[in-house]
């Protein structure tokens, strides 16, 4: 088990939430409804890890996402990442 950096629950998972992001133009009509068109869909896809406890994003890719899980990334290192994102 590892601790969350963020709420210090121990878990022994994470949530990843995968995804293409679509986008639309947002707007509100003359009749004062609104209105989605859509635009495109993003080709980077949408890939967070986050703690099952506190819903927290805590990675943005596997590779550090499955270091956590084995106990390679300590509280420090990973608030040490985040500063300077
Ligand atoms: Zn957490």
């Amino acid at each position: 088990m590892v601790k969350c950096p963020n709420c210090g629950a121990e878990i022994d998972h994470l949530i990843n939430w995968s995804g293409v992001e679509e986008k639309f133009i947002f707007r509100v009509n003359k009749n004062g409804n609104v209105e989605y068109e859509y635009v495109d869909s993003s080709s980077k896809t949408k890939n967070d890890y986050c703690c099952p406890e506190c819903g927290e994003v805590l990675f943005f890719d596997e590779e550090l996402a499955t270091k956590f899980l084995k106990g390679e990334i300590s509280a420090e290192m990973w608030r040490f990442h985040r500063g300077k994102e």
